[in-house]
Parts: C-alpha cells; structure tokens; sequence
C-alpha cells in the first residue's frame, strides 16, 4: 500500500491516471489542499490494477499531489456484483461498482476528518455521470460526507486530458477494469 505525504482537505477518488491527470492539473494549478486516493478493487487482473496505481502515482509526483492507496479487496467486489456478470458498461453492475468505491472513499474521509470527497469516475465518454453522481449522493446520504462535482469534461477538460496522455506518456487501458470489456476499443 502506497502512502505518501498527506493533505487531507478534499480526497479525490481516482480510477486512473489517464481520467485523473487534466483535474489533477488543474486543481493543482488553482493551489487547491487535496489528496488523490485510489481505491479500485474492480480492476483485474491484480497485474493491471498494480500498472494503473503506480501510473497514477506518477500523475500525482509530477504535480506533487498526496497519493494514498487503499486496500485491494477484489474479493468483496465480486461478491457486491455477483450475478450481475453480464450486465452491459452502464448496467447495473457499474451502478454497485460505482457506490462500493465511493462509499468506502466517504468512510475513510469521515476517519480521517476530510471535508469532502470528489472524483473523476465520470470523466471518460464510456460512463454515464448522471449514474455516478446517484451512487455518489446515496453514499454521501449513509456516511455524511459531501460529495463535490468536479468538472472533467467540458470547458477543454476532455480536450486537456488527451494532451496530457500524449505529453507525459501515459499508459491508457483498454477496458474500464472488471475482465467484461464490452464493445470498447480504448479508454479515451
Ligand atoms: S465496467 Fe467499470 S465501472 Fe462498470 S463494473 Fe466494470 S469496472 Fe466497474
């Protein structure tokens, strides 16, 4: 488990680096106080979730952000999403996905006396952010802890992001993180 020098005003709840890089710039351009978590036992193989946390430590060394990261329960995960398998991106199954990293984001806020917890799960054109935005409020209603939307697509953000993936190499999947890559050819 990584765990670097901690700023715990806002915890930004992080899938990757290629989602994550543009507000991690930009929020740390605006001097912002916050800390990148990752939290992502959804993504499989171990192999591939170990390349995409290191990846995002990287992102966060570069803009000397906090990176702290949680623990691998891969196992809880798929007993959450069990029987949801065949669900579509979008489905079902991304709806419990979405909440179990929020809600377990929230409650180490809430340990951890943070003010709030946002994150950039919406960013990529593959997810459905109204869907994120619902895990994130019944999260929020059950620990207390505000969620705060930050903006990852518009005003040049998405255009930003893929800059920045050029920029600074960045390893880019090919599928979200659970093994059911669906129709997708690339995370962009
Ligand atoms: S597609 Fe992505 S968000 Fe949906 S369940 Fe799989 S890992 Fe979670």
């Amino acid at each position: 488990m990584i765990e670097t020098n901690k700023n715990k005003s806002l915890l930004l709840l992080s899938c990757c680096g290629p989602c994550s890089c543009a507000v991690i710039e930009k929020l740390a351009q605006e001097q912002k106080a916050f800390t990148v978590v990752f939290y992502n036992p959804n993504i499989r193989p171990y192999e591939e979730y170990r390349k995409r946390c290191d990846e995002n430590k990287r992102v966060c060394d570069i803009y000397k952000i906090p990176f702290i990261e949680l623990e691998y329960d891969n196992e809880r995960w798929c007993a959450l999403t069990k029987g949801l398998e065949n669900e579509p991106e979008r489905g079902a199954r991304c709806s419990i996905c979405f909440y179990m990293r929020l809600k377990r984001v929230m409650e180490y806020a809430k340990q951890e006396g943070c003010l709030g917890v946002a994150s950039v799960l919406g960013v990529s054109r593959y997810k459905n952010l109204t869907q994120v935005n619902q895990a994130a409020e019944q999260a929020s209603k059950e620990t207390g802890v505000s969620y705060i939307e930050i903006e990852g697509r518009k005003g040049g953000m998405q255009e930003r992001r893929m800059q920045l993936i050029k920029e600074l190499n960045l390893y880019a999947q090919d599928y979200c993180g659970c093994t059911i890559r669906g129709d997708r050819k690339n995370d962009d």
